[in-house]
C-alpha cells in the first residue's frame, strides 16, 4: 500500500535564547492514509501543534520530514487546509466575504461563476446561508468556527488540519458542530488530522489515535484504533462495546504521562563536580565472562572511559547473573552488564520481589546465544526441535532438564519462545533450571542437565570438545535480538546524569569499534586474558571471528552479525523490544505485567540519555523506529496492543495485569 501521507522521523529542535535547544519532537514516524482521520492527543506542550504544522508546511522539521503523495511537504499549500481554534477571520469583512477572500486567491484559475457557487455551496454546507452577510462581530463561536471550517473545504483540501478546533466552545456547539464535521468527512472522503485534548472527540472522530509522550523530545507513546464502523452517530458510538476501553486506555495513558511529568520535576537539581563535569570518575562495573563483555573490555583497554572524563574504571568479574543483580541493587557496583530483560524485571520486582527501578540507555549487543543439546541426542537422531518435540511424546516418563541464565535472560525468554512454538511447555514438558554462563558446560558434560541456551564461548565449547551439538541459534529465532544492556540503579542515574551519558559515550564508542571485523583478532587477544573471560580462544572464534560450528554434519557457516555491537541501530534502548520482553516475562509469571506499561518503559528504557549521547557525538540516526516485531514463526507483536498479544499466546501462565506503582513499593519497602 503506497501511503498518502508519511510523517518520516520528524525531529523538532527549537533553539532558545539563552543559546540551548528545546527538543520538542524526537523521531517521530507513522502513516496516514488517504481518507482516514487521525487525532493527535497528548498533554498541552508535548508538541501536538508544532507536529500538525510541520504537515502543514507552517513549520519545517528539523531533521525528517513529511510527504503527500510522494511529494516533500515544504510549505503551505491549498492542498491542506488548516483550521485553528481562534478562526482567524477578517473582522470587517462578512461571512461570505471572508470564504470568499481565500477561494478568490486560492482558485484564480477558475471561472468566477465556479467560484461564487463553490463559496455559496460551502455556506450552505455548514448551515450558515441566513447569517451569510454578517461579520464576524455578530456570529458566535460556534458559527465563527463554521465560517473558519467552510472556508478552509471551500478550497477543496485534500488534507484538513485541525488544531483543537472546537476548544473553545460550549459543549452543545462542540456537538453539534464535530456532527458535521463528521457528516461532511465522509461526504468528501477528506483526510484529517486533528489535534485535541478530548478524549471523547477523538474517540467520535478518529479512525486512529496518536498519543504523544510528554516532551522534552515528545514520542508516539501508542496507537490506538477505532474499530467503530462509520457513518457513526455519537449514541451508537458511547454505546459501542468498544468505547469505553479505549476511553479508559487514553485516560490511562494521560495519567501515566502525568506521572512521569511530576517524577521529573522531583529528580534533584544536578550539581556537576570534577574534571569534564563528571559527578564521579571512578567506577565499579561488572561483567559476565562472555564473549560479549568485549564492549567493556575495549573500553577499558583502549582507554575510551578515560576519553570521556571516566579516569578509573574498575571491571569487577562476576560469578553470575544474579550477584551482578544484587551488587547493582546494594550500591556495590555503579553499573553493570546486564542480560535484556533484567532492568525491567528488577523494576517490576522478580518473582514478588521489591521492585527497584534500574534503568538502561544503551543496548550493548545483540544476538550471540545459542541452544545446545548434549551429544547423545544427535547420536539417536533427535536433531531439530521436531524430533525433540516426538521424542517428549514418546518417552512420557523421562524428564529432561534444559539450563539457562537468568529469569530475564533472553536465553530464558528465546528458549521458552522458541520451544512453545513448536507446542512444548516449557514448564511442563521440561525442566527449566538457572545455571550461570561459566557453569553450563561442566553440567551438560556431567549429565546434570540435558541441553542449555547460554552465550558464548560455552556453545563451541561443547561443539569443540564433542559433548554437544548447536540445535538453534538465535539467529534462527530472532535475528537481531537485545541480548545485553548497560545497567544501573534509577537512583544512580539521576545523581550521576553527566557520568551515565560519558559511560555510554564511551561503550557507544567501544561498541563500534568492536563490530568492525578488522579488529576481532586483536579483541580476541584482550577477552582471553585471565581477567576477562579467560579461556581458550579457539572457543571464542566460531561466531566471532571464524565460521561458527555447529557441531552436526552441517558445514560450518559465515554467521552474519552472529555477535553485534553496533550495526543496525544495535544500541537504542527500544521501547518495543521492552515491551515484548515484558510480554515474556508476564507470560511465564516472572513479573506481572504492568497495567502502566508505557509509563514503566519510559522509567527504565531511557531512549532520553541515549538520544543525548548519540547527538553530543553527531549520530543522531542510531535510533531506532517504532516498529512491530516479526518473530521467526510468523506472529507480530504489535507495539500497540501488548495485552492483545500476551492474551494469544497460546501457552502461557496465569499472569497478573497490574499497575504497578513503584515509589508506593519502594516506601513500603524502606
Ligand atoms: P501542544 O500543541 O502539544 O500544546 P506545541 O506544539 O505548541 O504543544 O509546543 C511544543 C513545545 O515546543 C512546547 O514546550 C513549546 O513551549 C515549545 N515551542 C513551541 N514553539 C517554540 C518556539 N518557537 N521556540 C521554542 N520553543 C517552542
Ligand atoms: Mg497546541
Amino acid at each position: 500500500m503506497i501511503n498518502f501521507i508519511d510523517i518520516d522521523h520528524v525531529d523538532k529542535v527549537y533553539p532558545l535564547e539563552n543559546g540551548d535547544r528545546y527538543i520538542a519532537l524526537k523521531n517521530i514516524d507513522f502513516c496516514i492514509q488517504q481518507g482516514e482521520f487521525v487525532s493527535l492527543i497528548g498533554h498541552s506542550g508535548c508538541g501536538k501543534s508544532t507536529l500538525l504544522n510541520i504537515i502543514a508546511g507552517l513549520d519545517r522539521a528539523t531533521s525528517g520530514g513529511v510527504i503527500l503523495e510522494g511529494r516533500e511537504i515544504k510549505q503551505p499549500g491549498p492542498d491542506r487546509m488548516v483550521v485553528f481554534q481562534n478562526y482567524s477571520l477578517l473582522p470587517w469583512k462578512t461571512v461570505r466575504q471572508n470564504i470568499a477572500l481565500a477561494v478568490n486567491a486560492a482558485l484564480k484559475d477558475k471561472p468566477q461563476a465556479e467560484r461564487d457557487a463553490l463559496i455559496e455551496e460551502h455556506i450552505h454546507l455548514v448551515g450558515l446561508t441566513a447569517a451569510a452577510d454578517k461579520r464576524p462581530g455578530e456570529l458566535s463561536g460556534g458559527m465563527k468556527q463554521r465560517v473558519a471550517i467552510a472556508r478552509a473545504l471551500a478550497l477543496r483540501p485534500k488534507v484538513l488540519l485541525l488544531d483543537e478546533p472546537f476548544g473553545a466552545l460550549d459543549a452543545l456547539t462542540r456537538g453539534n458542530l464535530q456532527e458535521q464535521l463528521m457528516r461532511i468527512c465522509n461526504e468528501h472522503q477528506l483526510t484529517c488530522v486533528m489535534v485535541t485534548h478530548d478524549v471523547d472527540e477523538a474517540l467520535l472522530l478518529s479512525d486512529r489515535i496518536v498519543m504523544l509522550t510528554n516532551g522534552p523530545a515528545a514520542q508516539i507513546g501508542q496507537i490506538l484504533d477505532v474499530p467503530i464502523p462509520r457513518p457513526r452517530q455519537r449514541l451508537e458510538v458511547v454505546n459501542h462495546p468498544s468505547y469505553y476501553s479505549l476511553r479508559n486506555e487514553m485516560i490511562y495513558f494521560l495519567n501515566q504521562q502525568k506521572r512521569v511529568a511530576r517524577r521529573k520535576q522531583q529528580v534533584a537539581p544536578k550539581v556537576a563536580v570534577s574534571g569534564q563535569g563528571l559527578e564521579k570518575v571512578s567506577l565499579d562495573i561488572g561483567f559476565i565472562p562472555l564473549t560479549d563483555c568485549a564492549p567493556l573490555v575495549v573500553a577499558k583497554e583502549k582507554g575510551l572511559f578515560q576519553k570521556y572524563g571516566l579516569e578509573q574504571v574498575n571491571l569487577v568479574r562476576q560469578p553470575s547473573w544474579k550477584a551482578i543483580a544484587q551488587d547493582t541493587l546494594s550500591g556495590r557496583l555503579d553499573a553493570a552488564q546486564m542480560v535484556a530483560g533484567m532492568p525491567l524485571a528488577l523494576t517490576l520486582g522478580i518473582h514478588n520481589a521489591t521492585p527497584l527501578p534500574v534503568v538502561t540507555a544503551l543496548t550493548l549487543s545483540r544476538n550471540g546465544n545459542a541452544i545446545t543439546f548434549a551429544k547423545r541426542f544427535y547420536d539417536q537422531g533427535i536433531r531439530s526441535l521436531t524430533d525433540f518435540k516426538q521424542y517428549l511424546e514418546q518417552t512420557p516418563d523421562k524428564r529432561h532438564t534444559l539450563g539457562m541464565v537468568h529469569p530475564a535472560s533472553m536465553h530464558n525468554l528465546i528458549l521458552r519462545y522458541w520451544l512453545a512454538a513448536a507446542d512444548i511447555d516449557p514448564d511442563v514438558d521440561v525442566d527449566l533450571t538457572v545455571i550461570p554462563p561459566a557453569q553450563m558446560f561442566a553440567n551438560l558434560k556431567a549429565g546434570n542437565i540435558d541441553g542449555y541456551c547460554v552465550g558464548e564461548p560455552w556453545n563451541s565449547r561443547a561443539v569443540q570438545e564433542g559433548i554437544g551439538f548447536v540445535m538453534a541459534t538465535d539467529l534462527d529465532i530472532w535475528n537481531g535480538h537485545c541480548e545485553k544492556v548497560l545497567g544501573v540503579r534509577e537512583s544512580w542515574a539521576n545523581e550521576n546524569p553527566q557520568t551515565h551519558l560519558a559511560l555510554v559515550k564511551a561503550l557507544l564508542e567501544a561498541c563500534e569499534y568492536c563490530d568492525d571485523h578488522r579488529n576481532r583478532e586483536d579483541i580476541l587477544q584482550l577477552l582471553a586474558r585471565p581477567e576477562y573471560v579467560g579461556t581458550d580462544p579457539a572457543w571464542m572464534r566460531p561466531g566471532f571471528i571464524d565460521a561458527y560450528h555447529t557441531g552436526t554434519a552441517a558445514e560450518p557457516q559465515k554467521l552474519i552479525n552472529y555477535n553485534q555491537f553496533f550495526v543496525n541501530k544495535t544500541n537504542c534502548p527500544d521501547p518495543v523490544e521492552g515491551l515484548w520482553m515484558m510480554t515474556q516475562l508476564a507470560r511465564w509469571g516472572i513479573v506481572p505485567f504492568p497495567r502502566n506499561w508505557s509509563e514503566i518503559l519510559q522509567r527504565v528504557r531511557r531512549v532520553d540519555v541515549f538520544d543525548q549521547a548519540i547527538r553530543d557525538l553527531g549520530e543522531p540516526h542510531l535510533l531506532r523506529d517504532r516498529t512491530p516485531i516479526r518473530l521467526v514463526d510468523g506472529t507480530v507483536f504489535n507495539p500497540d496492543d501488548p495485552l492483545q498479544y500476551l492474551h494469544s499466546l497460546a501457552i502461557k501462565r496465569d499472569y497478573n495485569v497490574q499497575e504497578i506503582n513503584i515509589d508506593v513499593a519502594q516506601e513500603v519497602a524502606a
